[in-house]
């Protein structure tokens, strides 16, 4: 379609493995228009290609089944494409002679990519690790996955009251360009004005969920009386939480009903009174999810729930816009690491909510004690109900102990102290952070502008340098299997260990590879990736020819036998291993 528009774009942007089809196609463009064959076509493309995954656990990958993939793509394989289905079929599969092996499509998005990143830090880890496979012989954390942490558009989700607020203390164009003053400036706004303007945004909320939940009960035909009660529900100086997602088991959207005794005692207190905004939905295929709704509406229809707690039907965009303006305090309770960045809590940043969340997605490093609360210890959990246990504890010791009694500890001006500085702190630090102009800054300077100069130059000459690069993997695929390593010498002095290792290239030209000592990063050092400088061919050596020796030193900080010579390709401009995982390791 992009091109019937006439539309040539450097960058295409896949988001998720969904999208993954373009890789092929923007290659048979690029053989319609220079005549190359798909292997060059691909070279040269793929530096354009960006990859974002944001799936967090491998079931999360579409995959087709290679009947599928035959009927569907078989004829444009060899007609369009000029290769054979197995060759298609490999794109996508993680041993390409395994011809029983799906479609993963997000394989396909990580070989047709020039870079590739998750959608918050953890996330990136994550990744690497559900990658691994593709790049078995690399530590985990070489696996080429970077992140780039999502942001929201915060003039879609402030308020119109929060707009006011923010433009009066940082101006209109606030949410352009950079943002070094925001926090300082933002800082700057008085206790009472904070205080002011949240209350303000809790009282449109209670307006706005009477009205809403008065006319879903008349809808579905309930008695007058109940929708009438439902007008005058809650009360708008009491503390809201909010409580809205789609009702997938890895959220766990019934942690807070874990015991239902507690929360009740805790929502019906007269002196704290506490009311709980709940939205959702079910994909239509879940029937878990589907059961979990049902938990919530029975718990609410009974007598000492109901005025407490309600639910709100239709979940979407214009349902969230409202709860993000008027919560007090959002709450998510993903499994981690499940939540793959998680983009809700965000949304209450700008309005003054705060974040009651598991330490996963962007919650686990935007956390800090001064801007909200962190469930869980930041650790993964093999026995799900254990952890439910322990999370649900936490869940409602923190309600307790810290939230509630905050929200209620006024000073002589009726000001929560402590929480305005709490709001205080997650507007400063984590609005910013958390926008959709850093994670789009983070996108242009990584991602976008060096993967749009690598295709333009990769494209040039009807692709010249990307045939160039598959001959250098022809040569590769030649030469590599009998690369071999001879001795290892290494000679330590008072300082420095000084190593020297024979390397047999077999024909491989020395520019074609690069030789490292490495050393994992185990311990609390970092990993070390230095290169050895190749200093002479030795001569008559007969075992090791045609060799080379590298030679490079480093600290003796750390024991001679901790490094492990390797040898893996090297290509000016080439991602490795993301788009050639050799690698050789001497042991
Ligand atoms: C923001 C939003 C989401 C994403 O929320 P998460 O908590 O990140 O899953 C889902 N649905 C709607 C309607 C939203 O507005």
């Amino acid at each position: 379609m992009l091109r019937a528009l006439g539309i040539r774009p450097e960058i295409c942007h896949l988001n998720e493995g969904h999208a993954a089809f373009a890789v092929l196609e923007r290659a048979r463009s690029f053989m319609e228009d220079t005549g190359q064959p798909f292997e060059v076509a691909l070279a040269a493309t793929r530096a354009g290609n960006l990859f974002t995954t944001h799936t967090a656990v491998a079931a999360g990958f579409d995959k087709f089944s290679p009947g599928l993939m035959a009927q569907y793509l078989g004829t444009y394989a060899s007609d369009k494409l000029g290769i054979s289905l197995d060759r298609l079929m490999a794109l996508g599969r993680k041993n390409a002679g395994d011809s029983s092996e799906d479609f993963n499509m997000a394989y396909l998005a990580i070989r047709g990519s020039g870079s590739v990143n998750g959608v918050s830090r953890l996330h990136g880890q994550v990744s690497r690790r559900l990658f691994q496979p593709l790049f078995t012989r690399w530590p985990e954390d070489e696996v080429p996955i970077a992140h780039v942490t999502n942001g929201v558009h915060m003039p879609t989700w402030d308020s119109a009251l929060a707009d006011d607020l923010w433009t009066a203390s940082c101006g209109k164009e606030r949410w352009l360009g950079t943002s070094d003053h925001l926090d300082a400036d933002i800082r700057k706004v008085p206790d009472a004005a904070l205080w002011q303007f949240r209350t303000v945004a809790s009282q449109s909320l209670v307006e706005y969920a009477r009205r809403r939940l008065a006319l879903e009960l008349a809808a579905a035909g309930a008695p007058h009386d109940e929708v009438e009660t439902a007008k005058h529900l809650f009360d708008p100086n009491a503390l809201t939480l909010g409580f809205a997602r789609r009702f997938a088991t890895y959220k766990r959207p019934n942690l807070l009903l874990h015991d239902p005794q507690r929360l009740l005692r805790l929502l019906d207190n007269s002196q704290r009174p506490v009311q709980l905004i709940i939205a959702g939905k079910a994909h239509p295929a879940d029937d878990a999810g589907k059961a979990l709704i049902r938990e919530w509406v029975r718990f609410i229809r009974q007598a000492g729930a109901r005025p407490h707690v309600i639910f709100l039907s239709d979940y979407d965009m214009l349902l969230t816009e409202q709860l993000v303006q008027g919560v007090d305090v959002w709450i998510n309770t993903p499994r981690r690491p499940w939540e793959a960045c998680g983009t809700s809590g965000m949304k209450v940043l700008v309005n003054g909510g705060i974040n009651l969340s598991e330490l996963d997605g962007w919650w686990a490093e935007a956390y800090t004690p001064e801007v909200g609360w962190a469930l869980g210890d930041g650790r993964e959990h093999s026995d799900g109900a254990a952890s439910d246990a322990a999370d649900a504890d936490s869940l409602y010791g923190l309600l307790e102990r810290e939230v509630i009694p905050e929200f209620y500890t006024r000073d002589e001006h009726g000001i929560p102290v402590a929480w305005v500085a709490r709001m205080r702190e997650s507007m400063a630090r984590l609005t910013p952070q958390f926008s959709a102009e850093r994670a789009v800054r983070e996108y242009t300077e990584q991602h976008y502008l060096p993967g749009a100069a690598a295709y333009v130059a990769r494209a040039a000459d009807n692709g010249a340098i990307g045939k160039n690069i598959v001959d250098w993997q022809s040569a590769l695929d030649r030469g590599w299997p009998a690369v071999s390593f001879g001795e290892l010498k290494v000679a330590t002095d008072e300082h420095r260990h000084l190593f020297e290792i024979q390397v047999n290239l077999n024909d491989l030209n020395p520019q074609a590879v690069r030789v490292e000592l490495y050393v994992d990063g185990s311990g609390g050092d970092s990993a070390v990736r230095q290169e050895m400088e190749c200093v002479r061919q030795p001569e008559g050596s007969a075992a090791v020819a045609p060799g080379y020796a590298y030679r490079a030193s480093v600290p003796a900080t750390r024991p001679a036998s901790d490094y492990t010579p390797r040898v893996m390709p090297r290509y000016d401009g080439v991602a490795v291993p993301l788009e050639v995982d050799r690698i050789l390791w001497q042991r």
